[in-house]
């Protein structure tokens, strides 16, 4: 019955009021619309042994709890957690498993995912294989019995990859696995991976759900109340807690992500109509591309195609004088906010792959990511047309 209801309250058509009203929502004693920041570290008792739900802000603070209830309802779970940074999330999740697992990975998890895995968990008897998760033939002869957990993202980063979430959780299923998805570029209002089948989401909520760049954030929402006790518990042990004002702006952040999104996909698409169009690109990404790979799979998963576009500069442009020129663009790593940010992919956020298995997989050296932001879009794509024409080799 309860698990009917959240999914009923996940329909679309309800979607809207809940980013505004759901979880915990106003102030019950002042009728305060607006969450307070409870900005403290602990709580007066009433006598020992007897206190009023709250006793030390690592385990609890009303803040947070109302940010975790929100995204819990958002995205369908059990229950939400608050963490200092989508990395802090991403490691109190794989401390749920133990020494002897074996995780296997997307083959373009964030790096960050991969380093935390490679160079932290590794020391500790965490083993990891990765696998090209869009495709089942792939993921079924590597998630086999003995494996503890898969961990995807789609689509993913920065080739806009899609994978089938609901197949890669069902193989799982059937093999005793976890299946988490990292669904920071989509959000909930664009994908509702419990729904689809996995067992953990993880937010980078730094990017589209906080929107505004700025805060650091991390949450994550699991689906049984077994693993929430465990999540519960080691997000006090290790304390990794998202602070009560990062909390509220994200609160606050959320209840505009909806009409944010639309704009960012509105601008997204004509931003690829440009793109489409101009002779400097040779390739684009975008998982709302009729011809893009996966873009089936994306259309049953998913409710948008987002608003991450990658492409390949034609040899004909200098890249570096491409970014140059771009002027309202902003050159900097990180997306997800309200303004548009560009990226190059092999020297910053992939730069850590090796030279070759970037060529092979296509994060080649003429390769822009863009992150397209909510101005007008004739100013966005004004200031592309304009880095486009300074970076024309003569
Ligand atoms: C940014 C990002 C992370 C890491 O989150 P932080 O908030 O920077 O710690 C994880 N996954 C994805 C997909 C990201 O884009």
């Amino acid at each position: 019955m309860e698990s009917e209801m959240l999914t009923e309250s996940h329909m679309q058509s309800n979607f809207n009021t809940l980013l505004i009203h759901g979880g915990i929502d106003g102030d019950e004693r002042t009728g305060a619309v607006s969450v307070p920041i409870y900005q403290t570290s602990t709580y007066r008792q009433i006598e020992l042994g007897q206190h009023k739900g709250y006793e030390y802000s690592r385990t609890g603070n009303p803040t947070r709890e109302a940010l975790e209830a929100l995204i819990n309802q958002l995205e369908g779970g059990e229950a939400g957690f608050a963490f200092a940074s989508g990395m802090a999330a991403i490691t109190a999740v794989l401390l749920l498993l133990k020494s002897g697992d074996r995780v296997i990975i997307s083959n373009n998890v964030y790096g960050g995912t991969f380093r935390v895995l490679d160079k932290v968990f590794k020391n500790f008897g965490l083993e990891y294989e990765i696998a090209d998760t869009s495709n089942i033939d792939e993921v079924e002869s590597k998630v086999v019995p003995g494996v503890a957990a898969v961990i995807v993202e789609s689509p993913a980063n920065p080739l806009l990859t899609i994978t089938d979430i609901g197949k890669v959780a069902g193989i799982a299923r059937k093999n005793r696995a976890l299946t988490i998805v990292d669904n920071t570029f989509m959000t909930p209002y664009l994908q509702r991976p419990l729904e689809l089948g996995a067992d953990i989401v993880i937010h980078s909520a730094t990017k589209y759900l906080g929107g505004h760049s700025d805060v650091i954030a991390g949450l994550v929402v699991v689906k049984d109340s077994e693993t929430a006790a465990r999540l519960k518990f080691l997000q006090n042990a290790t304390g990794g807690v998202l602070p009560p004002f990062d909390s509220w702006l994200l609160l606050r952040g959320i209840k505009t992500l909806a009409v944010r999104l639309d704009r960012h996909i509105e601008n997204s698409r004509h931003v690829v109509d440009f793109l489409k169009n101009h002779e400097g690109v040779t390739k684009i990404y975008y998982p709302g591309l009729e011809v893009s790979e996966g873009y089936e799979i994306h259309k049953k998963q998913a409710y948008g195609p987002g608003a991450m576009i990658s492409f390949v500069l034609s040899e004909d442009y200098d890249i570096k004088l491409f970014f140059k020129n771009v002027s309202l663009i902003t050159l900097g790593e990180s997306l997800g906010g309200v303004e548009s940010l560009v990226s190059h992919p092999a020297s910053m956020t992939h730069a850590s792959i090796p030279y070759e298995i970037r060529q092979k997989v296509g994060i080649v050296d003429n390769l822009i990511r863009l992150s397209v932001g909510i101005e007008d879009k004739e100013a966005i794509i004004n200031d592309l047309g304009n880095a486009f024409n300074k970076a024309k080799r003569k």
